[in-house]
């Protein structure tokens, strides 16, 4: 039997949870009331319950701001990274920087390697994690980066450029050596990782030896001090094995000749066994 002043009680609570923006449990309130009394729950669990629907409603909103904000350029994760593949890369290794424990240290991940073996989709994976544990990340390669702080030396926004970059718990920078960059390139990027070092970790991924890095940055007293930052507290990953990406060509275009072919039995061989 509800009562008038129970009925006033009920809208009461409800202003309430609305007064203080809790949309999710005010939406739910009425559900977790009537399971309550028809399971004879303690206030004590009721409670939970309403406000745990709320938190979760919190969470993940704030994980989809979070991952906004990363600017990730795939969905790719570290579970749909193929290790057969990759034979290079060992998975504790991968699964330990999965816990997110280096950003405790602030120590970088270094993934070089060829094109193909899966560098970004490994950097993104990790990025993701980031968002997840709650932790603000960024992704950008290179050479946006580079083109950024170039224009807000321009547009007088530098110390703001900085700042954006010093934020994120986990920096993403991609590509480094695949375009040509300008000269400013070096300084730029010593800067954002200098004000970064010690403080907070960077995810950096290359096609290029760190022995070429003062080709790459042209100037090798700015690579050599940016190395010695980036590398202090690092785990660095090389990947040597095939591209992942030529692999799955070659298997397309394999079974497209397979498809296409009559199979080998059927095509005459000279006497010393080549096909003609
Ligand atoms: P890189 O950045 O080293 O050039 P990517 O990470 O862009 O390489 O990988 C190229 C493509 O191959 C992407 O679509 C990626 O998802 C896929 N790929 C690469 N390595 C693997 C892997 N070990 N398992 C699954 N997919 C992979
Ligand atoms: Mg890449």
């Amino acid at each position: 039997m509800t009562t008038t002043s129970e009925a006033s009680r009920y809208q009461q609570l409800r202003d309430h949870l609305t007064y203080l923006r809790l949309a999710d449990a005010a939406e739910a309130l009425p559900a977790v009331l009537d399971e309550a009394k028809a399971g004879q729950h303690s206030i004590t669990a009721t409670l939970e319950q309403l406000l745990r629907i709320e938190v979760q409603a919190t969470e993940t909103r704030r994980l989809a701001g979070r991952l906004r904000f990363a600017n990730l350029p795939t969905p790719a994760t570290l579970e749909d990274f193929d290790y057969d593949a990759q034979p290079g890369i060992d998975p504790d290794l991968i699964r330990d920087l999965a816990s997110g424990r280096y950003l405790d240290t602030a120590t970088n991940i270094l993934l070089i390697g060829p094109p193909g073996v899966g560098k970004t989709m490994l950097a993104v994976g990790l990025a993701r994690k980031v968002a997840e544990a709650g932790h603000r990340t960024y992704f950008t390669n290179a050479a946006d980066l580079v083109a950024r702080c170039h224009r807000a030396a321009i547009e007088g926004r530098w110390a703001t450029t900085m700042r954006f970059y010093a934020g994120p718990a986990a920096l993403v920078i991609d590509e480094l050596g695949y375009l040509p960059l300008p000269a400013e390139a070096a300084s730029s990027l010593f800067q954002v990782v200098n004000q970064r070092y010690l403080k907070s970790s960077i995810i950096l991924t290359t096609n290029r030896p760190v022995t070429e890095w003062g080709q790459v940055l042209g100037d090798n007293t700015v690579a050599a001090a940016l190395l010695d930052r980036l590398l202090h507290r690092s785990v660095v990953i090389d990947i040597t094995g095939d591209s992942y990406r030529l692999r799955d060509h070659q298997a397309r275009t394999d079974n497209l000749r397979r498809a296409t072919q009559p199979s080998s039995a059927t095509i005459p061989r000279s006497p010393d066994g080549q096909f003609r």
